[in-house]
Formats: C-alpha cells, structure tokens, sequence
C-alpha cells in the first residue's frame, strides 16, 4: 500500500516540538512516547466537563457539574482510620440535594452558607444527592481532557504539547476523500483535533469515529497486503485432480453432503485447481462434517499421486481422526498416523512409506513436525485447531510442502467480526448447517439439590441402551481438591448405577490407564464416563445422549459448548443438564445463554460481547491488534464499513467471504 495512508507519519521525534527537551522528551518515551505521531495517537481516557448542566435534566447516576447555593452548614463525621464524610445541604436547579464528600473535610471552609459553588460529582437521583467529587474553584467553563500519564507529567503539561504539534504540523495522512464522504468521517488531522481539543461530548463522539475507522481502515489494509502475500500465484501449486474421479468418490460416501459440506468442498477444490497457494480456514462446529470435507480434498489430493498430512494439538485428537479418516476413507486411501507415543521401529517405517510415497494421508501430533520426518510429495496441509500451534511450529511442516496448499480447521466458533480481524488474510469456509436428523440438544439448569433428578434421567438414557458424560469440577488452585471432586462425583455414581456401568478417567492419570478407560467408553462397554476436561477435546461416541456438567458456572462458554458437543452426534435427542448453584450474575447468565441456545456462532458472538475480545481463546490471541480507540466488541459495524472501503480501495473484491 501507499505510505500515505501509514499510520507511523510523522516520524519525527518528540524533541523537535517547541517546550520538549530532553528532560521532558525522556518522561514521555518512558510511557511510550517517543514520535510526534505518538503524540497526537495518545488519546485522552476521560474528559471532565466543567461546563454548568442543569440538574433537571440529568439521569440517575449522571456525572454532573452543576452550580447551586450552600444551604446548611457543612457537618463532618469522622470515622475509624482517619476516615470522613462531609454532608451538605444544597439547593440546585429548583432542587434541594443532600452533596456529600468523601475526604475531603478542608472544603468545610468553602462551603458557606448563602453562597454559590461549582462543584462535580456523581447524581443519585432516586435518592437526591451528589456523591461529590470535588468543589471547581477554576473560572470559565470547557470540556477538559485527562490523559493516561501514569505520574509523568499532568495532563495540561501534556495537551499544551499536543497542541503544539497542531500549530506546527500539516499531517500528511488521511483516509481517502471518497470514504470520507461516503460515511460522513472528518479528517484524522480534525478528528484528533477534536479528540484532544474537545468543547462538548459530541466533539468527542464525532473525533472518536473517525479515528475507530482510521485504525480500523488501517488494519485491513495491512491483512489484505498480509493475504496477497500468501496468496502467491505459481503454476506449480495447481492440484490438477480429475473432477469425475473425484465425483464418482463423493457418491460412495455413505451420506448426502449437506449444502455448506459441499459448498466447502467446493471452495476449497476450486483453490486445489488454481496456480495459488491455498490458505483457507475451515470453520464449523463440532458434529459439523469438517472431516468428511478435509478427506475429499485430500482424496482429490491422492489421485494425482501426492500426500496430505492433518496435524492435530493432542494424541486424543489424532487417535479420533485417524479412526474416523479410515472408518469413511480407509477403503480407498491408504492413511497412517504418527504421534509422539509411536514406537521408534513403527516410525522409521513410517517414514520410509512417506518417502516412498506409499502413504496418502498421514494424521498426526507435533511428531509431523520433526526434521526426520519428510515425505514424497506432500501438497495439502491440514492444520486442526491451528490457534493451539506456535507460528513456528505450523511454519515447520509447511517448510516441508511440496506444493504449498494450507487448509486450518477449526471448530472453535470464532465471531465474525473476530475473524475478519484475526483471520482476515485467509479465505473462510464455512459450515453453519448440521447434518440432516440432527436435533439440538436439550439443555437444562439444575441445581445441586436437584442432582438425584439428574440422576434419574441418566439412568433413564442408560437403560435404552446409551451412553453419558460426566464431567467433574475442574479447580484450578489445587489439583488435589480437583481430584477429590472427581472421585466424589465419580463415587456418587458408582452408588447410582454400580461397577459394572461406570468409568472413570482424569487428567492426572497414566496415559495408558485413560487410554484404557477411555476405550471402555468408546467399546460401549461401560456407559458412563466421569471425567475431568480431559474429553474436551476428541472423543468421539455417537451413542452417547447424555452430558452431566457439575460447578458449570466454572466453565467458559467456548469450554460448555465445546462439551455439549460431545453428545447429539447422532440422530437420537440428547441432553445436557448443567449442574450449578451460580453466585455471580456472569455465571448465571453463561448458564442462561447456554440453555437458551445450541448454535456455536450464536454464543460466540454473546460471549465475545460478555468477555470482550481480549481474551476469546482463554490465552490471549498473539494476532489480536490493539487500537488506540476502535474495540471490536463495540465497533462491529465500523469494521464492516473499514473492511469494505479497503477492499474497494485496494481494487480487490473478494467473492468467497
Ligand atoms: P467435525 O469434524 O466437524 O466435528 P465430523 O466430521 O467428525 O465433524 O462429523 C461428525 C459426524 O457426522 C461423523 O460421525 C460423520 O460421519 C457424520 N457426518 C458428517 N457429514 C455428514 C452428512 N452430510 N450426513 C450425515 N452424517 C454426516
Ligand atoms: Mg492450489
């Protein structure tokens, strides 16, 4: 993109302005200020209007700055540990108002009664009074701005330096005049004017959108840059399968593909076939039909002779798809499966199969990305939940490709306006429609007390011949209580259901002992499972109608409905009955939501506003940028209006997103 629109102009530093010396110019670089841009990107976080309002028309809790006469004497009543409350009595707008201070009992002395004071502070209109912040002793009025400045210098200091870049400085950025227009935006240069110089709220309104849609405008340019960069033209990433060949195989398959199934195939065939290196995100829920997808792709893959590998993050997870990759495809593709608990004989001859080009599709952990495993030819990379895998480690197996074709899946329902940021340089398929006969599950609030009717329930599922989970309170502070819960739990069901019905597996078992009770479960033989989170990811029992989840309130949730998923894999009803004594109303209303919907993208997108985006994934996102002003909770649509002026701008109109 052209520099004009960089938000890094002007370079010039600090120093240069009139009244930064060095002194100076060394405070601000210890907040991060170093650049002139810096300057004028460092926005006030609170303003303070000193204006007079009139207190008729203010709204419960307001903060308000309002002139009126002291009618009482002030009383002050001290407490333990110095501290003290000053109340007044004061007549504003008509109204006669308690004002009380907390602390600051040398205003006695400028509280008299008769007299007219200004004073700012937080209205309690049901109650009529102010909860007082502070007497305003300045004359004249105006909106004032408070900087983050940590104890560096005060924010007058600061604002004087900031209008200093205005006198001096033409900017040489801004969005371009058609977008401007187009959704009514000041310049940057008039709407950092008025973020900083504001005379009124609405100032600040208008500064503020502006710059949310220059920052926003900003980073989808640098994706769209981001995504021509992957998005390499080269004829030797053409995947020239035979269409026929690949059709006559989607007829074997034992089911119809659903339309978003065949919709995905499509896109991501299409990208096979072309001279450009695929980098495609795969996202649909759990139960979806991700796999039945990735397989034909890897088929069409096959028939010109070459390999597919699919990385997955745990050994659960590849021992599940490498049995549902060869339980649909294992006829007519010859597939393998490397982990880190491979034996070092079986590998070797793994690995000679893979140079010999004997193996189609290879599923695997991190194990795929050690330098002695190489291949044939391998021309598809299929990367699971890839947001669990270090930038390195997927580079790792991409350095191996032959020809460079990526597909990441991911069942992790991401919020659209979260994966136009964090994904916006890859193309999105995307599967919203569960396979036919699916039905949502049922899902339930219980309370503690009402265990034994869950109980009930279980037993009644149990005795038509399905299966359930149960998953145990996870506590993080003390794995030790955690293990006592589980084992309670796991107790309470043993007394309910006897032996021979339950199974028991959790994290800090031996991998081989949860192998073993993990592989009752799944065999049927046993059908119950209590556990620990440990099944959040990869198992896979379409039996099962049943998913018990104690201390709910302790899961996020992307984590509930991520173990919901486990259960209506089939096209028998299924439950889910959350078990919790909710104390806080976040909790309660993760529970509310989660009864009240079974559509991943739907408490997706609730929980990003409940959480914000910070933290979506539990870790923090490594891609997620931060912007000065713009939050991708909030500013959804400003997004949506940034993405589009960039795409039209950068003359790249995507058909497939
Ligand atoms: P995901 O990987 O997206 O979680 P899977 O690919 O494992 O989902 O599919 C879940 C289940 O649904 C599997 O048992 C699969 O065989 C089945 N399935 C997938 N696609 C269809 C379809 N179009 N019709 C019926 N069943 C399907
Ligand atoms: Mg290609």
């Amino acid at each position: 993109m052209t520099t004009m629109y960089q938000v890094i102009s002007p370079e010039k530093p600090v120093g240069i302005l009139k009244g930064v010396g060095p002194k100076v110019a060394e405070k601000l670089q210890s907040i991060g200020i170093e650049t002139v841009n810096d300057v004028v990107f460092h926005i006030p976080n609170n303003y303070e209007n000193l204006s007079v309002m009139n207190l008729n028309e203010a709204e419960n809790n307001d903060k308000v700055t309002v002139a009126g006469t002291v009618k009482t004497e002030p009383a002050i009543a001290f407490f333990r540990g110095g501290k003290n409350r000053l109340t007044v009595f004061m007549e504003i707008d008509g109204i006669y108002v308690k004002v009380i201070f907390f602390n600051q009992p040398y205003l006695k002395d400028k509280l008299i009664v008769g007299e007219t004071v200004r004073l700012s502070g937080k209205f309690l209109k049901n109650k009529l009074e102010i909860n007082g912040q502070r007497l305003i002793f300045e004359t004249g009025g105006g909106f004032r701005v408070k900087y983050p400045m940590g104890k560096v210098m005060h924010s007058k200091t600061f604002n004087k330096i900031v209008a200093e870049v205005f006198n001096a400085f033409p900017f040489n950025y801004d969005l371009p005049e058609a977008v401007k227009s187009k959704y009514r935006l000041l310049s940057v240069r008039e709407a950092l004017r008025l973020i900083h110089f504001p005379e009124n709220q609405h100032d600040v309104n208008e500064g503020r959108r502006t710059i949310k849609f220059y920052e926003l405008f900003i980073f989808q340019l640098r994706l769209m840059e981001k995504r021509q960069k992957e998005r390499v033209r080269n004829e030797r990433y053409i995947i020239d399968y035979d269409i026929n060949e690949l059709k006559e195989f989607i007829s074997t398959l034992p089911f119809d593909l659903t339309g978003d199934q065949k919709k995905c195939t499509n896109e991501i065939c299409r990208d096979l076939k072309q001279n450009v290196s695929m980098h495609r995100l795969l996202q649909g829920d759990v139960g979806s039909g991700k796999t039945i997808v990735a397989g034909i792709a890897a088929y069409a893959v096959k028939t010109i002779g070459e390999q597919t590998a699919v990385m997955v993050p745990t050994e659960v997870l590849a021992n599940q798809h490498y049995q549902s990759f060869i339980d649909t495809f294992g006829s007519l593709l010859k597939i393998a499966k490397l982990t880190g608990t491979t034996k070092r004989k079986e590998k070797a001859e793994i690995v000679q199969s893979l140079q010999a080009g004997e193996i189609d599709l290879i599923v695997g952990t991190h194990a795929l990305i050690e330098d002695d495993v190489t291949f044939d030819k391998l021309s598809l990379i299929i990367t699971d939940e890839q947001h669990r895998f270090g930038v390195n480690q997927r580079k790792r197996l991409n350095d191996k490709a032959h020809r460079k074709n990526v597909l990441y899946m991911t069942a992790t329902p991401i919020p659209r306006t979260l994966s136009i940021t964090t994904f916006g340089d890859m193309d999105i398929s995307l599967i919203r429609e569960m396979p036919k006969g699916r039905k949502p599950v049922e899902t339930y609030w219980r309370r503690y007390e009402e265990t034994e009717e869950v109980l009930a329930s279980v037993a009644d599922e149990v005795s038509r011949g399905h299966s359930a989970y149960i998953v145990a309170p996870l506590i993080e502070e003390s794995e030790t209580l955690d293990l006592k819960n589980v084992q309670e739990i796991f107790h309470m069901f043993l007394d309910y259901f006897g032996e021979d019905k339950v199974e028991l597996v959790h994290g800090r078992m031996k991998p081989a002992d949860k192998a073993e009770g993990m592989g009752r479960f799944e065999r049927l033989e046993k059908p119950l499972l209590v556990s620990t989170t440990v099944i959040e990811v990869g198992i896979n029992v379409p039996n099962a109608t049943y998913m018990v989840i104690f201390n709910a309130e302790r899961f996020g949730l992307s984590t509930l409905h991520q173990l919901r998923g486990r259960v209506g894999r089939s096209d028998k009803q299924s439950y889910c009955a959350l078990i919790s004594d909710p104390k806080t109303e976040n909790a309660k209303q993760r529970i509310d939501i989660m009864t009240s919907t079974t559509d991943g993208f739907d408490l997706s997108e609730q929980d990003l506003e409940m959480r914000g985006p910070g933290d979506y994934f539990g870790v923090r996102q490594s891609g997620l940028p931060e912007f000065k002003v713009a939050d991708l909770a909030e500013d959804y649509r400003i997004l949506e209006h940034a993405r589009m002026s960039a795409i039209e701008l950068s003359g790249e109109m995507r058909k497939n997103t």
